[in-house]
């Protein structure tokens, strides 16, 4: 089977882990490397859209975006950069990110930002041995060139991510006050989350993540169906069939279902960026890139060395650079073309099978 990289937000991370621990209970999953991407928060496309008509705005004018000093800087297709403040964004924000406990890709191989970094550069932080060796091999040989990050950049990404769990821990309480339970919150030891997600099917997902606002459309649970049931056509999951008896393979899969604790703990929360082996900055001399290029360095060089066979990245569509389009590819030109930051949620797990 071939082994592939993914590049993804700390949710579709969080997905891509469950789906590889909890495998026996859901079906080959051949994800080998996890990039992730520091996220403070994505945006609707339909929320977005309408948003920004309203300032003269058409999300098909957008060539580029660039999150900077708390304002969004939409860069058109005429030359024009116009500036929106973050706080004006707010009611374009999606539900689902307003409880999100994790800003950094806690469970990447590598995870991948800008916060800390300058202008050009990105922040690395490299997690596990598999992440520290491609990093070393991609520096040897060129792709990617490293250098310290500096104390007041990793402050400040240490108080961005910090300020994030604050923040959204205080929005799961006020939820949890008035609704129903933040389930990826209730963390729980590993057999008594197996035990707990027995029964639970599609039904559930619907009622407990889908209805509730906190689906992050990852199409995990697309992905996972072995009855290849669940579509995803416009903004959220639905399906077109029945569950067989002693199926639940989309609950395991998705990452706002329970979580066991072995994955997320309340003590991992209490670091700003979990657990790592060390924090760079980075660049890439031969790769253009939202930032240093990185990420697009970094799977390029793993699909030309076979450290993987294909590489499941966000790309965007012609007529619309702001739709992101997820794509399974084994070619580096769709890399290439697929760099810069889709600010939109993407069901990305859809380009690995599924309908
Ligand atoms: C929704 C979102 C929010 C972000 N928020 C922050 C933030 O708060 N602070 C911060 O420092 N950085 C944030 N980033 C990361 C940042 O924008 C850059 O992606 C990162 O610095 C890597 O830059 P690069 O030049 O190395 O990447 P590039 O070489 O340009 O590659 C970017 C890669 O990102 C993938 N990608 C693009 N859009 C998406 C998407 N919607 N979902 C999944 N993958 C995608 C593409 O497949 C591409 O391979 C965010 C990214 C996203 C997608
Ligand atoms: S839930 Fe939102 S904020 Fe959290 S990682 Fe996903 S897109 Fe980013
Ligand atoms: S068959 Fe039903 S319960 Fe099983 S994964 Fe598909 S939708 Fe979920
Ligand atoms: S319901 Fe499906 S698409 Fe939504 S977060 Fe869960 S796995 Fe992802």
């Amino acid at each position: 089977m071939d082994k592939i990289g993914m590049v993804g937000t700390p949710c579709q991370i969080t997905a891509a882990t469950l789906m590889k621990d909890y495998e026996s209970f859901i079906k080959e999953f051949p994800v080998t490397l996890k990039i992730g991407l520091f996220c403070m928060e994505n945006f609707s496309y339909k929320y977005l859209k309408k948003l920004l008509k309203g300032k003269g705005i058409s999300l098909k004018e957008i060539i580029q975006c660039r999150i900077e000093g708390g304002s969004a800087k939409f860069h058109l297709n005429n030359g024009d950069i116009i500036s929106v403040p973050l706080k004006e964004l707010k009611e374009a924000m999606r539900k689902s990110c307003q409880i999100c406990m994790d800003y950094t890709a806690e469970q990447a191989d590598i995870s991948i930002g800008s916060v800390g970094s300058p202008r050009g550069w990105s922040t690395i932080i490299i997690r596990t041995k598999k992440g520290l060796e491609l990093i070393k091999a991609a520096e040897k040989n060129k792709y990617i060139k490293t250098r310290p990050i500096d104390d007041h950049g990793l402050e400040l990404l240490q108080s961005l991510a910090a300020k994030k769990k604050e923040k959204n821990l205080i929005e799961i309480k006020e939820r949890e006050k008035v609704a129903r339970q933040v389930m990826y919150w209730r963390v729980m030891p590993e057999t008594q989350y197996l035990e707990e997600v027995t029964d639970y099917q599609f039904r559930d997902l619907k009622g407990d993540v889908i209805d509730i606002g906190a689906c992050v459309l990852c199409g995990a649970c697309l992905l996972s169906c072995p009855e290849e049931i669940i579509k995803i056509e416009d903004r959220k999951p639905e399906i077109r069939g029945e569950c067989p008896p002693a199926c639940n393979a989309c609950y395991i899969a998705c990452p706002r279902t329970y979580v066991p604790d072995n994955l997320i703990s309340h003590e991992t929360a209490k670091k700003p960026l979990g657990n790592y082996i060390k924090i760079l900055s980075a660049k890439a001399p031969m790769f253009k890139g939202q930032d240093g290029g990185v990420v697009t360095a970094l799977l390029s060089y793993a699909l030309s060395e076979g450290i993987v066979d294909k590489v499941l990245v966000v790309d965007k569509d012609t007529q619309n650079p702001w739709k992101p389009i997820p794509k399974l590819t084994r070619h580096i030109e769709d890399v290439v073309k697929a760099a810069g930051t889709k600010y939109s949620a993407c069901p990305i797990f859809k380009a690995m099978g599924g309908s």
